[in-house]
Protein backbone atom coordinates (compact mmCIF):
# COMPACT_ATOMS: atom_id res chain seq x y z
CA UNK A 1 0.00 0.00 0.00
CA UNK A 2 0.96 3.41 -1.19
CA UNK A 3 -0.15 7.16 0.32
CA UNK A 4 1.94 10.54 -0.22
CA UNK A 5 3.76 11.01 2.92
CA UNK A 6 2.65 13.93 3.64
CA UNK A 7 -1.58 13.59 3.01
CA UNK A 8 -1.05 10.86 5.62
CA UNK A 9 0.06 12.59 8.12
CA UNK A 10 -1.97 15.97 7.64
CA UNK A 11 -4.70 13.23 7.87
CA UNK A 12 -3.72 12.06 11.23
CA UNK A 13 -3.43 15.80 12.13
CA UNK A 14 0.27 15.07 12.49
CA UNK A 15 2.81 17.76 11.70
CA UNK A 16 5.69 16.46 8.81
CA UNK A 17 8.85 15.08 10.55
CA UNK A 18 12.13 16.09 9.85
CA UNK A 19 13.10 13.32 6.78
CA UNK A 20 16.44 12.81 8.35
CA UNK A 21 15.98 11.65 11.65
CA UNK A 22 18.17 9.07 11.49
CA UNK A 23 20.79 7.65 9.24
CA UNK A 24 20.14 5.82 6.53
CA UNK A 25 22.88 3.89 5.64
CA UNK A 26 24.14 0.36 6.59
CA UNK A 27 20.81 0.33 9.00
CA UNK A 28 19.02 -2.58 8.52
CA UNK A 29 16.35 -1.50 10.28
CA UNK A 30 15.81 1.43 7.74
CA UNK A 31 16.50 -0.68 5.11
CA UNK A 32 13.90 -3.31 5.61
CA UNK A 33 10.34 -2.51 3.81
CA UNK A 34 7.92 -3.72 6.60
CA UNK A 35 9.56 -0.89 8.51
CA UNK A 36 8.29 1.83 6.07
CA UNK A 37 5.23 2.28 7.86
CA UNK A 38 7.31 3.45 10.79
CA UNK A 39 9.66 5.64 8.93
CA UNK A 40 6.89 7.83 7.90
CA UNK A 41 5.04 8.17 11.23
CA UNK A 42 8.67 9.07 12.56
CA UNK A 43 8.62 6.06 14.72
CA UNK A 44 11.83 4.20 14.93
CA UNK A 45 11.93 0.84 15.35
CA UNK A 46 14.43 -1.54 17.33
CA UNK A 47 15.49 -4.90 17.23
CA UNK A 48 14.02 -6.71 20.22
CA UNK A 49 16.33 -8.29 22.29
CA UNK A 50 14.08 -7.41 25.24
CA UNK A 51 11.27 -10.87 25.03
CA UNK A 52 7.61 -10.27 25.11
CA UNK A 53 7.09 -7.02 26.74
CA UNK A 54 3.65 -5.06 25.79
CA UNK A 55 4.53 -1.78 25.95
CA UNK A 56 7.68 -2.66 23.41
CA UNK A 57 4.64 -4.20 21.33
CA UNK A 58 5.58 -7.65 22.91
CA UNK A 59 5.98 -9.91 19.58
CA UNK A 60 6.24 -9.86 15.72
CA UNK A 61 3.24 -12.08 14.18
CA UNK A 62 4.02 -14.82 11.37
CA UNK A 63 3.67 -14.58 8.07
CA UNK A 64 0.52 -17.62 8.20
CA UNK A 65 -0.66 -15.50 11.39
CA UNK A 66 -0.61 -12.07 9.11
CA UNK A 67 -1.90 -14.11 6.17
CA UNK A 68 -5.04 -15.43 8.31
CA UNK A 69 -6.20 -11.70 9.35
CA UNK A 70 -5.99 -10.22 6.27
CA UNK A 71 -8.29 -13.18 5.01
CA UNK A 72 -10.77 -12.47 7.90
CA UNK A 73 -10.93 -9.06 7.09
CA UNK A 74 -12.12 -9.21 3.86
CA UNK A 75 -15.24 -10.55 4.54
CA UNK A 76 -18.18 -10.01 6.92
CA UNK A 77 -19.29 -12.76 9.69
CA UNK A 78 -21.40 -12.58 13.08
CA UNK A 79 -18.88 -12.30 15.58
CA UNK A 80 -21.12 -14.90 18.07
CA UNK A 81 -20.93 -16.79 15.58
CA UNK A 82 -17.29 -16.51 14.92
CA UNK A 83 -16.26 -16.70 18.53
CA UNK A 84 -17.97 -19.78 19.22
CA UNK A 85 -16.37 -21.95 16.11
CA UNK A 86 -13.36 -20.93 16.98
CA UNK A 87 -13.37 -20.91 20.67
CA UNK A 88 -14.75 -24.77 19.78
CA UNK A 89 -11.59 -25.22 17.65
CA UNK A 90 -9.04 -24.07 20.27
CA UNK A 91 -11.12 -25.75 22.82
CA UNK A 92 -10.70 -28.94 20.90
CA UNK A 93 -6.69 -28.61 20.45
CA UNK A 94 -6.11 -27.67 23.86
CA UNK A 95 -8.21 -30.24 25.96
CA UNK A 96 -10.26 -27.80 27.28
CA UNK A 97 -14.45 -27.55 27.48
CA UNK A 98 -14.81 -24.35 25.84
CA UNK A 99 -12.51 -20.94 25.46
CA UNK A 100 -13.16 -17.64 24.10
CA UNK A 101 -10.69 -15.08 21.96
CA UNK A 102 -10.18 -12.33 24.18
CA UNK A 103 -8.71 -8.80 23.79
CA UNK A 104 -5.45 -9.93 25.97
CA UNK A 105 -4.79 -11.65 28.91
CA UNK A 106 -5.38 -8.57 30.95
CA UNK A 107 -9.08 -9.13 29.43
CA UNK A 108 -9.25 -12.47 29.63
CA UNK A 109 -8.80 -11.44 33.50
CA UNK A 110 -12.22 -9.00 33.70
CA UNK A 111 -14.33 -11.48 31.33
CA UNK A 112 -13.42 -14.69 33.74
CA UNK A 113 -14.49 -12.43 37.06
CA UNK A 114 -17.45 -11.11 35.32
CA UNK A 115 -18.59 -14.64 34.29
CA UNK A 116 -18.32 -16.27 38.19
CA UNK A 117 -19.76 -12.69 39.34
CA UNK A 118 -22.61 -12.52 37.16
CA UNK A 119 -23.01 -16.11 36.47
CA UNK A 120 -24.56 -15.17 32.80
CA UNK A 121 -27.68 -13.92 34.43
CA UNK A 122 -28.58 -11.09 32.52
CA UNK A 123 -29.85 -8.07 35.18
CA UNK A 124 -26.40 -8.84 36.84
CA UNK A 125 -24.52 -8.64 33.60
CA UNK A 126 -25.58 -5.25 32.71
CA UNK A 127 -25.37 -4.06 36.31
CA UNK A 128 -21.75 -4.76 37.10
CA UNK A 129 -19.39 -3.06 38.16
CA UNK A 130 -22.27 -2.69 40.81
CA UNK A 131 -22.05 -5.96 42.37
CA UNK A 132 -24.41 -5.72 45.39
CA UNK A 133 -26.43 -8.71 46.43
CA UNK A 134 -24.04 -10.98 44.02
CA UNK A 135 -20.66 -12.74 45.04
CA UNK A 136 -18.35 -9.95 44.50
CA UNK A 137 -14.96 -11.20 46.77
CA UNK A 138 -11.88 -13.05 45.25
CA UNK A 139 -9.87 -14.54 47.39
CA UNK A 140 -6.29 -14.51 46.69
CA UNK A 141 -2.38 -15.74 47.82
CA UNK A 142 -0.65 -13.25 49.96
CA UNK A 143 1.99 -11.97 47.07
CA UNK A 144 -0.67 -12.53 44.38
CA UNK A 145 -1.91 -9.00 44.07
CA UNK A 146 -0.18 -7.39 41.02
CA UNK A 147 -0.96 -4.72 38.41
CA UNK A 148 -3.17 -6.12 36.31
CA UNK A 149 -5.39 -7.54 39.44
CA UNK A 150 -7.17 -4.12 38.26
CA UNK A 151 -8.68 -6.16 35.74
CA UNK A 152 -10.47 -8.19 38.80
CA UNK A 153 -11.27 -4.93 40.28
CA UNK A 154 -13.12 -3.44 37.01
CA UNK A 155 -15.81 -5.71 37.68
CA UNK A 156 -16.64 -4.04 41.04
CA UNK A 157 -15.04 -7.25 43.22
CA UNK A 158 -13.33 -6.58 46.51
CA UNK A 159 -9.77 -8.75 47.31
CA UNK A 160 -9.04 -10.96 49.91
CA UNK A 161 -4.97 -11.96 50.50
CA UNK A 162 -4.38 -15.30 52.73
CA UNK A 163 -1.93 -16.49 54.00
CA UNK A 164 -2.18 -20.27 54.23
CA UNK A 165 -3.98 -23.36 52.67
CA UNK A 166 -5.90 -23.13 56.18
CA UNK A 167 -6.71 -19.90 56.01
CA UNK A 168 -7.69 -19.80 52.06
CA UNK A 169 -10.64 -22.68 53.27
CA UNK A 170 -11.91 -20.47 56.36
CA UNK A 171 -11.94 -17.65 53.95
CA UNK A 172 -14.18 -19.29 51.98
CA UNK A 173 -17.91 -17.80 52.37
CA UNK A 174 -21.54 -17.03 50.90
CA UNK A 175 -19.82 -13.99 49.12
CA UNK A 176 -17.01 -15.42 47.54
CA UNK A 177 -16.90 -15.41 43.78
CA UNK A 178 -13.48 -16.77 42.85
CA UNK A 179 -10.22 -17.59 44.00
CA UNK A 180 -7.41 -16.51 42.15
CA UNK A 181 -3.59 -17.66 41.48
CA UNK A 182 -0.85 -15.90 39.29
CA UNK A 183 1.20 -18.39 37.60
CA UNK A 184 5.02 -16.56 37.77
CA UNK A 185 4.47 -16.07 41.58
CA UNK A 186 4.12 -19.99 42.09
CA UNK A 187 7.80 -20.25 43.36
CA UNK A 188 7.27 -18.05 46.35
CA UNK A 189 3.53 -18.29 47.02
CA UNK A 190 2.03 -19.69 50.50
CA UNK A 191 -0.62 -21.59 48.81
CA UNK A 192 0.22 -24.05 46.21
CA UNK A 193 -1.90 -24.19 42.61
CA UNK A 194 -3.11 -27.45 44.31
CA UNK A 195 -4.07 -26.38 47.19
CA UNK A 196 -5.92 -23.54 45.63
CA UNK A 197 -7.68 -25.67 43.19
CA UNK A 198 -8.85 -27.98 46.07
CA UNK A 199 -9.78 -25.74 48.14
CA UNK A 200 -12.13 -24.60 45.00
CA UNK A 201 -14.06 -27.57 44.21
CA UNK A 202 -14.30 -28.72 47.70
CA UNK A 203 -16.23 -25.21 48.48
CA UNK A 204 -17.59 -25.13 44.74
CA UNK A 205 -15.96 -21.99 44.15
CA UNK A 206 -14.37 -21.48 40.71
CA UNK A 207 -10.59 -21.51 40.40
CA UNK A 208 -8.48 -18.87 37.44
CA UNK A 209 -5.10 -18.81 36.97
CA UNK A 210 -3.14 -15.40 35.11
CA UNK A 211 -1.04 -18.02 32.75
CA UNK A 212 -0.10 -14.68 30.72
CA UNK A 213 3.88 -15.23 29.95
CA UNK A 214 3.79 -18.76 30.29
CA UNK A 215 4.39 -20.36 27.17
CA UNK A 216 6.84 -21.60 26.48
CA UNK A 217 6.32 -24.40 28.00
CA UNK A 218 4.00 -25.71 25.53
CA UNK A 219 2.91 -28.26 27.72
CA UNK A 220 1.39 -25.09 29.74
CA UNK A 221 -1.64 -25.03 27.27
CA UNK A 222 -2.74 -28.08 28.85
CA UNK A 223 -1.29 -28.11 31.70
CA UNK A 224 -3.52 -26.28 34.05
CA UNK A 225 -6.89 -27.29 32.81
CA UNK A 226 -5.83 -30.69 33.91
CA UNK A 227 -4.57 -29.31 37.11
CA UNK A 228 -7.94 -28.56 37.88
CA UNK A 229 -8.49 -24.70 37.28
CA UNK A 230 -11.86 -24.17 35.74
CA UNK A 231 -10.70 -20.91 34.34
CA UNK A 232 -6.94 -19.96 32.57
CA UNK A 233 -6.03 -16.77 31.06
CA UNK A 234 -2.85 -16.56 28.24
CA UNK A 235 -1.68 -13.66 26.60
CA UNK A 236 -2.21 -14.42 22.99
CA UNK A 237 0.78 -11.52 22.04
CA UNK A 238 3.36 -13.32 23.91
CA UNK A 239 4.73 -16.71 23.42
CA UNK A 240 1.81 -17.80 21.37
CA UNK A 241 2.71 -14.97 19.10
CA UNK A 242 -0.94 -14.02 17.81
CA UNK A 243 -1.99 -10.69 17.47
CA UNK A 244 -0.80 -8.34 20.01
CA UNK A 245 -4.18 -7.04 21.35
CA UNK A 246 -5.76 -10.69 21.53
CA UNK A 247 -5.58 -13.00 24.77
CA UNK A 248 -7.13 -16.27 25.87
CA UNK A 249 -9.41 -18.00 28.05
CA UNK A 250 -9.96 -21.81 28.26
CA UNK A 251 -12.13 -23.35 30.61
CA UNK A 252 -15.65 -24.45 32.04
CA UNK A 253 -17.81 -24.21 29.14
CA UNK A 254 -20.10 -23.13 31.17
CA UNK A 255 -18.26 -20.12 32.41
CA UNK A 256 -16.66 -19.48 29.31
CA UNK A 257 -20.07 -18.96 28.43
CA UNK A 258 -20.80 -16.53 30.56
CA UNK A 259 -17.39 -14.60 29.82
CA UNK A 260 -18.57 -14.13 26.61
CA UNK A 261 -22.02 -12.88 28.13
CA UNK A 262 -20.15 -10.12 29.54
CA UNK A 263 -18.62 -8.44 26.63
CA UNK A 264 -18.01 -7.79 23.17
CA UNK A 265 -19.90 -7.62 21.08
CA UNK A 266 -22.78 -7.63 23.81
CA UNK A 267 -23.16 -3.53 24.43
CA UNK A 268 -24.86 -3.41 27.83
CA UNK A 269 -21.79 -5.68 29.23
CA UNK A 270 -18.46 -4.67 31.43
CA UNK A 271 -15.74 -5.84 29.05
CA UNK A 272 -17.51 -4.81 26.00
CA UNK A 273 -15.12 -1.73 26.14
CA UNK A 274 -12.46 -5.04 25.42
CA UNK A 275 -13.74 -5.46 22.20
CA UNK A 276 -11.87 -8.38 20.00
CA UNK A 277 -12.13 -8.14 16.33
CA UNK A 278 -12.79 -11.03 13.70
CA UNK A 279 -9.12 -10.53 12.53
CA UNK A 280 -7.88 -10.96 16.01
CA UNK A 281 -10.07 -13.59 16.50
CA UNK A 282 -9.17 -15.21 13.77
CA UNK A 283 -5.58 -14.38 14.33
CA UNK A 284 -5.12 -16.22 17.26
CA UNK A 285 -6.77 -19.00 16.78
CA UNK A 286 -4.40 -19.49 13.86
CA UNK A 287 -1.46 -18.50 16.17
CA UNK A 288 -2.78 -21.89 18.64
CA UNK A 289 -2.89 -23.87 15.99
CA UNK A 290 0.51 -23.32 14.82
CA UNK A 291 2.08 -22.82 18.14
CA UNK A 292 0.72 -26.35 19.07
CA UNK A 293 2.67 -27.64 15.68
CA UNK A 294 5.66 -25.90 16.07
CA UNK A 295 8.83 -28.03 16.44
CA UNK A 296 9.89 -26.55 19.74
CA UNK A 297 13.02 -28.43 20.37
CA UNK A 298 14.15 -26.58 17.33
CA UNK A 299 13.33 -23.29 18.36
CA UNK A 300 15.03 -23.69 21.16
CA UNK A 301 18.00 -24.49 20.10
CA UNK A 302 18.02 -21.80 17.64
CA UNK A 303 17.61 -19.97 20.93
CA UNK A 304 20.40 -21.70 22.20
CA UNK A 305 22.68 -20.89 19.60
CA UNK A 306 21.45 -16.83 19.54
CA UNK A 307 22.57 -16.67 23.28
CA UNK A 308 25.72 -18.71 23.10
CA UNK A 309 26.83 -16.38 19.89
CA UNK A 310 26.50 -13.23 22.18
CA UNK A 311 28.43 -15.12 25.17
CA UNK A 312 31.02 -15.95 23.31
CA UNK A 313 31.57 -11.90 21.52
CA UNK A 314 31.68 -10.49 25.14
CA UNK A 315 32.98 -12.94 27.33
CA UNK A 316 36.55 -12.41 26.64
CA UNK A 317 36.64 -8.15 26.93
CA UNK A 318 38.77 -7.28 30.40
CA UNK A 319 36.45 -7.24 33.15
CA UNK A 320 33.27 -8.34 31.44
CA UNK A 321 31.63 -11.96 32.37
CA UNK A 322 28.54 -13.24 30.82
CA UNK A 323 26.00 -16.22 31.36
CA UNK A 324 23.27 -18.12 30.33
CA UNK A 325 20.25 -18.09 32.32
CA UNK A 326 16.85 -19.51 31.85
CA UNK A 327 13.80 -17.85 34.23
CA UNK A 328 12.79 -20.36 36.64
CA UNK A 329 9.08 -19.63 35.40
CA UNK A 330 7.28 -16.85 32.71
CA UNK A 331 9.23 -15.87 29.95
CA UNK A 332 10.91 -19.80 30.63
CA UNK A 333 13.39 -19.04 27.80
CA UNK A 334 17.33 -18.83 27.34
CA UNK A 335 18.59 -15.56 28.30
CA UNK A 336 22.10 -13.78 28.10
CA UNK A 337 23.20 -11.86 30.90
CA UNK A 338 26.47 -9.27 30.60
CA UNK A 339 28.11 -8.47 33.76
CA UNK A 340 31.17 -6.49 34.15
CA UNK A 341 33.74 -5.03 36.82
CA UNK A 342 32.56 -1.94 37.88
CA UNK A 343 36.07 -0.66 38.72
CA UNK A 344 37.41 -1.98 35.62
CA UNK A 345 34.74 -0.56 33.43
CA UNK A 346 32.78 2.87 33.57
CA UNK A 347 29.81 2.19 32.83
CA UNK A 348 26.06 1.56 34.04
CA UNK A 349 23.34 -0.63 32.98
CA UNK A 350 21.23 2.37 32.47
CA UNK A 351 24.06 4.10 30.07
CA UNK A 352 24.70 0.67 28.58
CA UNK A 353 20.76 0.25 27.32
CA UNK A 354 20.73 3.88 26.74
CA UNK A 355 23.78 3.52 23.87
CA UNK A 356 21.80 0.89 22.62
CA UNK A 357 18.79 2.35 21.94
CA UNK A 358 20.31 5.62 20.64
CA UNK A 359 22.81 3.31 18.27
CA UNK A 360 21.57 2.40 14.49
CA UNK A 361 19.92 0.20 14.38
CA UNK A 362 18.48 0.87 18.11
CA UNK A 363 18.40 -2.09 19.97
CA UNK A 364 16.38 -2.97 23.16
CA UNK A 365 17.18 -4.96 25.75
CA UNK A 366 15.65 -6.33 28.55
CA UNK A 367 13.94 -4.23 30.94
CA UNK A 368 14.75 -5.89 34.00
CA UNK A 369 15.40 -4.58 37.32
CA UNK A 370 18.54 -6.10 37.87
CA UNK A 371 21.94 -4.68 39.44
CA UNK A 372 24.18 -1.76 37.99
CA UNK A 373 26.46 -3.54 35.89
CA UNK A 374 24.73 -5.94 34.53
CA UNK A 375 22.10 -6.10 31.24
CA UNK A 376 19.95 -8.59 30.16
CA UNK A 377 19.59 -9.59 26.37
CA UNK A 378 16.40 -11.78 25.83
CA UNK A 379 16.78 -13.58 22.02
CA UNK A 380 13.47 -14.91 21.60
CA UNK A 381 11.75 -12.52 20.30
CA UNK A 382 14.63 -11.37 17.71
CA UNK A 383 14.18 -12.14 13.81
CA UNK A 384 16.94 -13.75 12.47
CA UNK A 385 20.57 -12.39 12.17
CA UNK A 386 19.42 -9.87 14.94
CA UNK A 387 21.35 -11.81 17.59
CA UNK A 388 24.77 -10.77 15.62
CA UNK A 389 24.24 -7.51 15.55
CA UNK A 390 23.45 -7.38 19.01
CA UNK A 391 26.94 -8.94 20.00
CA UNK A 392 28.76 -6.75 17.83
CA UNK A 393 27.19 -3.50 19.42
CA UNK A 394 27.71 -5.00 23.04
CA UNK A 395 30.83 -5.73 22.81
CA UNK A 396 32.12 -2.38 21.07
CA UNK A 397 30.45 -0.24 23.96
CA UNK A 398 32.10 -3.25 26.28
CA UNK A 399 35.50 -2.37 24.72
CA UNK A 400 35.32 1.20 24.83
CA UNK A 401 34.06 1.92 28.59
CA UNK A 402 37.79 1.15 30.56
CA UNK A 403 37.81 3.47 33.62
C1 LIG B 1 1.44 -9.52 30.17
C2 LIG B 1 0.67 -9.95 31.35
C3 LIG B 1 -0.69 -9.67 31.46
C4 LIG B 1 -1.43 -8.84 30.43
O1 LIG B 1 -1.47 -9.49 29.19
P1 LIG B 1 -2.09 -8.72 27.92
O2 LIG B 1 -2.22 -9.81 26.91
O3 LIG B 1 -1.10 -7.68 27.52
O4 LIG B 1 -3.37 -8.13 28.32
C5 LIG B 1 -1.38 -10.15 32.54
N1 LIG B 1 -0.76 -10.87 33.49
C6 LIG B 1 0.55 -11.16 33.44
C7 LIG B 1 1.17 -12.00 34.50
C8 LIG B 1 1.33 -10.71 32.36
O5 LIG B 1 2.62 -11.00 32.28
Amino acid sequence: MRWSRRSFLSGLGLAPLSAARWPESGARVAETARENIYRELGVRPFINAAGTYTALSASLLSPEVTRAMAEAAKSYVSILELQQACGKRIASLVGAEGAVVTAGCAAALTLATAAVVSGGDEKAISRLPDTGGLRNEVILPKGHRFEYDHALRAVGVRIIEVSSARELRAAIHEKTALLFFLNHRANESPISRKELVSAGKAAGVPTLIDAAADLPPVENLTAFTRMGFDLVAFSGGKGLRGPQCSGLLLGRKDLIDAALLNGSPHPDSVARIAKVGKEEIVGLTKAVELYLAKDHEAEWQEWEERVSHILSRVSGIDGVHAERFVPEIANQVPHAAIGWDSARLRLTRDQFAQELREGEPRIEPRPSPSEEARLEIGVWMMEPGDHVIVAERCAEILKRSPA
